[in-house]
C-alpha cells in the first residue's frame, strides 16, 4: 500500500506507464497469509517490484514506450518476471524507457520523459511540478530511467531494466541506486523484447547490493526457453562472511580517462580508488587498448540487429496497425512509419545499409572482428591477476533536460556510454572468479557510499 501510494505521490516523474493496483494488492494479499502462517515462498514474498515495459507481462500492456505497441497484452510472462512471481513478490506497475530501449537517458518515450527524483531535493532546488509546472528537471539517465527512479523514490523495493549498452548501469548510477548488469547467459532473455540479441540483459536494480544479489540468485540459471543461458556452478549471490579486501586487486582502465570525463566525475573515481588502497586492496592501472572503437563498433551491430529485430513489427501481428491498407506494403510501411520514432526509424536504415551485400565485409564483419578484440582486452587483464575494474558509468553528472534535448548533445550522448558498453560487446565473466558476475555497478560515489554501509562485513573497509 505504502508502494502503490508513493507512486501516486511521485506521478510527477512519469516513472511508470502502467500501474497494476489491483493486481498488487491482490498479490499482497495472498503473500500477507502466506507470511502469517510461517510459509514463505522465500526471501523475496510480498517484496514489491516494477518492471521495464520492455519485458513481457501476462495480459498486462508492455509497450516499450512505443506507439508501435500501445495496447499490446501478451499471453505469457518473461522468465525473469515469472521467477520473481513464483517467489511471491508483488508487480506494483511498468516502468518507462526510451522508445525500444534506444537511448541513454528516458527522454524518448511516448509516454513523455522520466524525471529523475533527486531533481526535487534541496540541492538541486528545482521547483516540483505542482508548484512550477514549466520548471527543469535532471534526467534519470536511460533507458531504465522509470525502473531506476522507481527504486530511488521508495515506490519499489526492485525493478527490472534491460541493458544493452549500459541502459541499467546508467540510470542506476544517475538516480543514485545499486545496478547490476549480470553476465551474458546468466539470466534468461525469454519475453525481454530485444534489442540487440547478442548483447541484451536484463538488469537488476536495487537499493543496497544485498538486495541485488538475493534477486540474482533468484532470477540467474538455465531457461530452456532462452538457449543462451547456462548454469553457472557456485554462483554465490550472499555477501561472504570471510571477505578480506587485502586480496583484491582493482584495475583502472587508462583509456577511460575518456573526452569529456567531467573534473567532479575524475575526482570522485580517484577517491574511490584511494579508499580502496587505504583498506589494503593493490590498485593499478591497466589498458583496453581498443576501448576507442568500442562506440563506432557497438553502433555498427547495434543497428544491423536492430534492423532485423524490428521486421517482426509489420502491423499484422501486435501493437498498432495503420489504416492506410492499399496495398500490403503500404500497410507495412505506413505502419512503421506511424509506429516508431526518428531514432528507431533510423537505426533501422543504417542497419540495412551496413547489411547491404556490397557493405557486409566493410562493415558488419569489420565490427565483429573488432567486437573479438575487445573481448581480447578484457580477458588479458582479467588473467593478468585483476579481480574488479573500477570506472565511472557516465562521463558526468545527470544533465539537465533542456540541454540533453538540445540536438548536439544528442549526438555526443552516444559518447556516454564509453564505460559500460565495451563489456557488452566483450559478453565476459572473469576466468577465474566464476562467483563474480562481470561488470556489477557500483560507480558513483553516493552509490558506493550505499555499498560499503551496506557492506559491514567488509571489515577492512573502514569509511
Ligand atoms: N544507449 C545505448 C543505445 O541507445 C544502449 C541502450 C541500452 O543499453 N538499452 O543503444
Amino acid at each position: 500500500k505504502k508502494c502503490l501510494k508513493r507512486i501516486k505521490k511521485t506521478h510527477y516523474l512519469n516513472s511508470f506507464i502502467t500501474v497494476t493496483e489491483e493486481l498488487a494488492m491482490k498479490q499482497a494479499q495472498e503473500a500477507e497469509h502466506r507470511l502469517l502462517r510461517g510459509k514463505p515462498h522465500g526471501p523475496l514474498d510480498g517484496v514489491p517490484f516494477s518492471v521495464k515495459d520492455n519485458f513481457c507481462t501476462e495480459n498486462i500492456e508492455t509497450t516499450c514506450a512505443s506507439h508501435m505497441l500501445k495496447g499490446y497484452c501478451p499471453p505469457f510472462n518473461a522468465t525473469v518476471v515469472q521467477k520473481l512471481l513464483d517467489q511471491g513478490a508483488v508487480l506494483v506497475g511498468k516502468t518507462n524507457l526510451d522508445e525500444f530501449a534506444m537511448g541513454s537517458g528516458s527522454t524518448d518515450s511516448v509516454f513523455g520523459p522520466a524525471r529523475n527524483p533527486w531533481s526535487y531535493t534541496s540541492s538541486y532546488r528545482e521547483q516540483s511540478p505542482e508548484q512550477d509546472p514549466d520548471s527543469d528537471w535532471v534526467i534519470t539517465g536511460g533507458s531504465s530511467g522509470g525502473s531506476a527512479a522507481a527504486v530511488a523514490s521508495l515506490s519499489s523495493f526492485m525493478a527490472l531494466g534491460s541493458d544493452t549498452g549500459g541502459s541499467t548501469r546508467n540510470p542506476g548510477s544517475l538516480c543514485g541506486v545499486v545496478a547490476l548488469k549480470p553476465t551474458y547467459g546468466l539470466l534468461s532473455r525469454h519475453g525481454l523484447i530485444p534489442l540487440v540479441n547478442s548483447m541484451d540483459v536484463p538488469g537488476i536494480i536495487t537499493r543496497s547490493v544485498q538486495d541485488a544479489a538475493t534477486v540474482l540468485g533468484v532470477l540467474q540459471g538455465r531457461d530452456e526457453k532462452d538457449s543462451t543461458t547456462v548454469q553457472f556452478p557456485n554462483l554465490a549471490t550472499s555477501l561472504p562472511e570471510d571477505f578480506d579486501i587485502r586480496d583484491i586487486c582493482v584495475g583502472i582502465p587508462k583509456e577511460y580517462h575518456a573526452p569529456g570525463l567531467s573534473a567532479e566525475t575524475l575526482t570522485q573515481w580517484g577517491r574511490v580508488a584511494s579508499m580502496f588502497e587505504r583498506a589494503g586492496a593493490k590498485v593499478r592501472e591497466v589498458s583496453l587498448p581498443h576501448t576507442q572503437h568500442s562506440i563506432v563498433c557497438y553502433h555498427v551491430l547495434c543497428c544491423a540487429e536492430v534492423a532485423s529485430n524490428m521486421a517482426r513489427f509489420d502491423g499484422l501481428e501486435y501493437g498498432h496497425r495503420s489504416a492506410v491498407e492499399s496495398s500490403t506494403e503500404a500497410l507495412y510501411a505506413t505502419t512503421r512509419h506511424e509506429g516508431f520514432n526518428h531514432v528507431v526509424r533510423t537505426r533501422i536504415l543504417s542497419g540495412n545499409y551496413f547489411l547491404l551485400k556490397q557493405n557486409y565485409d566493410r562493415y558488419f564483419v569489420k565490427a565483429q572482428q573488432i567486437r573479438r578484440l575487445i573481448a581480447e582486452d578484457f580477458r588479458r587483464v582479467f588473467q593478468s591477476g585483476v579481480d574488479v575494474l573500477l570506472t565511472p558509468t557516465t562521463l558526468s553528472d545527470a544533465a539537465r533536460y533542456s540541454d540533453f534535448i538540445q540536438e548536439d548533445n544528442r549526438t555526443r550522448s552516444a559518447q556516454e556510454d564509453i564505460f559500460t558498453q565495451p563489456v557488452n560487446m566483450a559478453g565476459t565473466r572473469h576466468p577465474h572468479r566464476s562467483e563474480i558476475p562481470t561488470y556489477s555497478t557500483v560507480q558513483n560515489l553516493e552509490t558506493a557510499h550505499i555499498y560499503f554501509t551496506s557492506c559491514q562485513r567488509w571489515k577492512n573497509l573502514n569509511t
